[in-house]
């Protein structure tokens, strides 16, 4: 059940509302393809729910995600992570990014290492940035990869490092537009995670709000 706006007391204005459902759209639609529309969802009033770990304010099922108008913009990007990671990858794919994550960091509960390699991604795509066209983009964005290389590269070594990158970029891109969830997909990620991960925020001073 969601939880209202009310309750939280929080407000964001129909000028931040639009704008951020903008961002969501643009950002989903260069991820998954223009005729996708309907795979996400924006929430205008509320979070999803409320979770023994705080408010849930981003959540990916199988068919679709779903966001508050209350998450940071990153949540865009953790969710869309989850769905090509979980949902678009085949098993031989996502096994590599999974076993880099549970040797480096040495968790092997599934539900840990795709939450792990989301932070990761969402870590990259705010040094980095999204992609951009023109002079100017490329190379401010050739100095962020840089930086972002040597912040994951500490945690990973260079090797894993590069593959990770590749991937990231990969997704960012779009060149897992074109791919299906496939029935096996589907029936891993309903029994590995009961049908639901979740992006959750909490206020650590009140535990009552969300953070923004
Ligand atoms: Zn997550």
């Amino acid at each position: 059940m969601a939880v209202s706006a009310d309750e939280l007391n929080i407000r964001v204005d129909d000028e931040e509302q639009q704008s951020f459902s903008n961002a969501v759209d643009k950002y989903f639609k260069t991820v998954f393809g223009e005729d996708q529309v309907g795979l996400w969802e924006v929430l205008q009033k509320g979070v999803i729910q409320r979770l023994p770990t705080g408010y849930a304010v981003g959540e990916c099922t199988t068919d679709l995600m779903t966001l508050s108008m209350y998450a940071p913009e990153s949540a865009a990007w953790h969710e869309a992570f989850h769905r090509v990671t979980e949902l678009l990858l085949t098993e031989d794919e996502r096994s590599v990014f999974y076993k880099i994550y549970q040797d480096k960091y040495g968790v092997s509960d599934p539900r840990s290492v795709a939450e792990g390699l989301a932070d990761l991604f969402v870590d990259y795509t705010s040094r980095v940035g999204l992609p951009k066209n023109g002079k100017f983009g490329k190379i401010k964005t050739f100095f962020k990869s840089i930086y972002a290389g040597i912040f994951v590269v500490r945690k990973l070594g260079i090797k894993d490092t590069r593959k990770l990158f590749a991937f990231f970029n990969d997704i960012n891109k779009g060149a897992y537009r074109t791919r299906t969830v496939s029935k096996e997909n589907e029936d891993r990620f309903n029994r590995l995670f009961d049908g639901y991960l979740h992006y959750t925020v909490t206020n650590q001073t009140t535990g009552q709000t969300v953070d923004l």
